[in-house]
């Protein structure tokens, strides 16, 4: 069976070009001029790129599937035109066993309408010190191993875990966060925090836990990876440690870029999530860390919730918001249309890059032999932001009403469309 994506401008080797893309049963046969098909896919006008890739969702399942399973989270992932994820292990029971990483592995291929790539846990169930069998579980399927949702409290846990991913050749994905500065804060510390009179979280709670984990990392030789940095101190710690020749990598998630704590509203659980929105200052600083190459990539941080969970007070919601519908339309309006980032810049943070960092084959690359994983964006049309549209159970979002462009018109996992507009 031949496909071909007809005049689309296609992002190839970080370079945008007119071209026809011909795919043939699950690959991609050929890019160029003039190429025929008996399915026609016509993508005039329109950009077409690899599928885009999210090393950091959550999908509830098992264990919270009234928040969102695996079908309906990989729906929403190929709605907002993403091909390959990152499962983060916080479900119910966490995949710490061989046995039950097998099963999560085999649920994600089974019900999954992209790729999905399995996170394990750092210490068993993301809270105790005890470390699991890494290469049992590296066997059995896991990419990568994290605790997201928590920070490692001990350095010595850290120390040992360290050691052992690196000894198994697997990166670790840290949520930094110390829960003694932490201090059950739900909003970042500052003149926000104050007038509406909520908990402040200390930038500290994250800071000091990536200083100490750069040393830890330095010493092991790991590939250590940080989760949704947030302030301008993680950032400059990490260019210092690159510059240092740490084996470091971060990523940033797109709330952190597009908001700021100065335009929370009004105490609204839509704007509440773990890191919390940060300074204007902190902000700037994440742009120009994106911009110098010191934040690797884009994730998401998809956070799935219940209506239920994300109404009355931000003192008592659940941490997080949804991601994958509105990353990529949110940051291209943002960001692409008013110049501060090249679109071939915004396609390689949330392409090349990810799957680079994470060694990942198959994916965040068009070329002939790939895997014919590609989503199809609508740059030209303006349209909102709306609730229903939503695949995931989530609607926890407060990009809900934005106006933006580009929007997913098609988005296909090895040659076979998984959504379309
Ligand atoms: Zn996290």
């Amino acid at each position: 069976m031949k496909t071909v994506i007809k005049n689309g401008t296609v992002y190839q080797n970080g370079r945008l070009i007119n071209a026809d893309v011909l795919i043939e049963d699950n690959k991609i046969a050929a890019i160029g001029q003039n190429l025929k098909a008996d399915k026609v896919i016509n993508a005039k006008d329109k950009l077409v790129t690899p599928g885009l890739v999210d090393v950091h969702v959550h999908y509830r399942d098992p264990g919270q599937t009234y928040k969102e399973d695996i079908r309906t989270g990989s729906m929403a992932a190929a709605c907002g035109g993403f091909t390959t994820v990152g499962a983060m292990p916080n479900v119910t029971p966490v995949p710490n066993t061989p046995d039950l990483m097998k099963k999560m592995v085999k649920e994600n291929q089974e019900k999954g309408m992209v790729h999905i790539l399995q996170y394990g846990p750092v210490t068993n169930d993301e809270t105790t010190d005890i470390i699991p069998d890494y290469k049992a579980l590296k066997k059995a399927g896991a990419f990568a191993l994290s605790n997201d949702g928590h920070g490692v409290q001990t350095a010595q846990t850290m120390y040992l875990a360290m050691k052992k991913a690196q000894a198994n050749d697997l990166i670790i994905a840290a949520h930094a966060q110390d829960d003694s500065l932490f201090n059950h804060g739900v909003i970042n510390e500052g003149e926000k925090a104050e007038e509406l009179d909520l908990p402040p979280v200390t930038e500290l709670a994250e800071t000091t836990q990536i200083a100490r984990d750069l040393l830890l990392a330095q010493k092991t030789g790991v590939h250590y990876h940080i989760c949704h940095v947030s302030t301008a101190m993680s950032v400059e710690l990490v260019r210092m440690a690159k510059a240092r020749g740490i084996n470091v990598s971060c990523e940033v998630a797109p709330h952190h870029i597009l908001l700021t704590d100065s335009d929370i509203p009004k105490n609204d659980p839509y704007y509440k999530m773990n890191p919390p929105l940060r300074s204007k200052k902190d902000q700037a600083a994440l742009i120009v860390g994106m911009l110098d190459g010191t934040i690797d990539l884009i994730a998401t941080d998809h956070a799935p919730h219940a209506r239920k969970e994300k109404t009355g007070d931000m003192r008592d919601a659940a941490f997080g918001i949804t991601g994958s519908e509105t990353a990529f339309s949110t940051l291209y309006t943002k960001f692409v249309k008013t110049g501060v980032l090249k679109l071939e810049q915004l396609l390689s943070l949330m392409t090349d890059q990810p799957a680079k960092v994470f060694n990942l084959k198959n994916c965040g690359y068009l070329e002939p032999d790939a895997e014919a994983d590609i989503a199809i964006f609508d740059l030209e049309q303006e349209t909102e932001l709306k609730e229903k549209d939503y695949l995931s159970k989530g609607v926890n979002t407060p990009f809900t009403g934005n106006k933006v462009f580009g929007e997913t018109v098609m988005t296909l996992v090895s040659g076979k469309v998984v959504y379309e507009r």
